[in-house]
């Protein structure tokens, strides 16, 4: 069987309540590290967050991920700690609340950095890229032992590529705005 959209929404129907409502222990104590780096990275005009999965298309999309922020686009990318940014409202939430553009590296159709931010930040609109329909692969494989690492940089890095041409073209950092996501498609 392999990953299919229709899952989802026969999910959805079958659950009738879309939503479900968690509660997230504050953290005891702050990292001073990355609360800096955070305020280092804030004016950069596109933060990048991945689902960061741990099966094999999350794996392609941690990978693009990094290409992209680390190496393609190191001045206009600032690399988002999802946990971080998801469990505590300091500077990583910060990041993906006031970035201009907030992208959200998926890695299939569940979207799940997006609908985990999008329950802490009201109203985001991240530009969402779903590694897997980006690629060519056996669509059976699921976890990231399947593939080998050469193949998964491979599709890491074609995706990165394609995410670097698409966001080239972007002026410059903005002022940050004061709440929610000005994102542009
Ligand atoms: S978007 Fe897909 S690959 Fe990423 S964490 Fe969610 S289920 Fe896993």
């Amino acid at each position: 069987m392999s990953c299919e959209k229709n899952a989802a929404a026969e999910c959805a129907s079958a659950c009738g309540n879309q939503y479900e409502t968690v509660n997230i222990r504050k953290p005891a104590g702050v990292c001073q590290l990355c609360e800096d780096f955070s305020q280092r990275q804030s004016a950069k005009p596109v933060a990048v967050m991945c689902c960061e999965g741990s099966c094999l298309r999350g794996e392609i999309a941690r990978q693009a991920s990094n290409i992209l922020c680390h190496s393609l686009l190191p001045e206009r990318t600032v690399r988002v700690c999802l946990g971080g940014a998801f469990t505590k409202n300091t500077g990583q939430r910060a990041l993906v609340r006031n970035a201009p553009l907030v992208v959200a590296m998926e890695g299939c159709f569940l979207k799940c950095a997006t609908r985990m931010m999008q329950g802490v930040l009201e109203g985001l609109e991240p530009d969402v890229i779903i590694a897997d329909s980006l690629i060519d692969f056996d669509r059976n494989l699921f976890s990231a032992d399947e593939m080998p690492e050469v193949e998964i940089m491979g599709h890491a890095l074609s995706i990165a590529e394609r995410m670097a041409a698409k966001l080239g073209g972007l002026r410059p950092a903005a002022a940050p705005a004061e709440s929610g996501c000005a994102c542009t498609g």
